[in-house]
């Protein structure tokens, strides 16, 4: 799943390329990954700019001219492609799909189950296209996804504020104080460190890959219960939360595959990751232990049984 760093890296990749861009016109195939009748949805985005792309936790949100705002949210396999209207690269976030041409393998030892690899050129659309934005200059933004768990809302002000409030304290925000993540760690004090770091109402945008290198940072094993951790771990905790998360947008995220887009870009983060899907692998902090991983709540968990506590 895209977690926040991916989802920042393509709505920055993505603002340089349609802020100011006027919607001509809506292609939806899957009505339900659309919050309102097709009809309604394609009517209110036609001849909109885009003003702004912000984000919040792993929900972007894009301002829209006329006051309104589009919401898009990539969940387990969601990726936005961006086709320029003449020659040009091609801007790809989210979930790293291999082309329709290459076979879908089962991941053996990854939990999604999804492609592991593929390299070539994107056909698009393809059959994973589902819902289009074609812009007045020609250029189209695709909207992919294999299991179809993303969604686009177009919402006023005030669905805004409520889709807002499912989102808890924003790690890259002001609000991401020392006071404030006091009080919602605590808040379940019988909740594994993993449960609180993945619960998107109490911190956002944290998925799999980050809360194990979070934990790794911080020294402390994911399934240790909040009242039992010292204050210097949750402070440790706290202070890994921005610095990991800033780390991967610096490298542009997390591909977990060998996927490379025509642009031959892919984020980088996966080379600098200490635990995650690298299990059997020596610590690169300690140089003792070896990276096990179990399952924890049915979520694949990486750690270092001798670095971390
Ligand atoms: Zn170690």
């Amino acid at each position: 799943m895209p977690e926040l760093p991916e989802v920042e890296t393509i709505n920055r990749e993505l603002q340089k390329k349609i802020t100011n861009h006027i919607i001509g016109s809506v292609e939806v195939k899957v009505d339900r990954m659309i919050n309102l009748p097709f009809l309604e949805f394609a009517k209110k985005l036609k001849g909109k700019k885009i003003t702004k792309l912000e984000r919040r936790g792993k929900m972007m949100i894009w301002d829209l001219s006329d006051g309104n705002y589009l919401l898009i949210h990539l969940k387990m396999t969601g990726q936005l492609i961006y086709q320029p209207a003449k020659s040009g690269k091609l801007i790809v976030g989210g979930h790293p799909i291999p082309p329709p041409s290459l076979p879908l393998v089962k991941g053996e030892g990854k939990e999604s189950g999804l492609p592991l690899q593929g390299e070539g050129k994107i056909q698009l659309p393809n059959k994973f296209s589902h819902i289009t934005l074609k812009f007045k200059n020609g250029s189209k933004l695709f909207f992919n996804d294999i299991r179809k768990f993303g969604w686009m809302k177009l919402v006023d002000s005030e669905e805004l504020k409520k889709e807002i409030k499912k989102y808890g304290l924003e790690p890259l925000s002001r609000e991401f104080n020392w006071d404030n993540f006091k009080i919602v760690i605590t808040r379940y004090p019988n909740r594994k460190i993993k449960q609180v770091l993945l619960d998107q109402i109490l911190i956002a945008g944290i998925g799999n890959i980050y809360n194990d290198e979070i934990c790794f940072c911080a020294k402390v094993l994911p399934w240790r219960k909040i009242s039992g951790l010292t204050l210097a771990e949750k402070k440790a905790i706290f202070k890994c939360i921005p610095e990991i998360l800033k780390f991967s947008i610096s490298k542009k995220g997390t591909s977990s595959n060998t996927y490379v887009t025509t642009d031959g870009s892919k984020g980088t983060m996966v080379e600098y990751l200490n635990v995650y899907q690298r299990h059997g692998e020596k610590c690169k902090r300690c140089k003792k232990g070896i990276i096990k991983r179990i399952k924890l709540n049915g979520r694949g968990t990486f750690f270092c049984e001798i670095c971390q506590k």
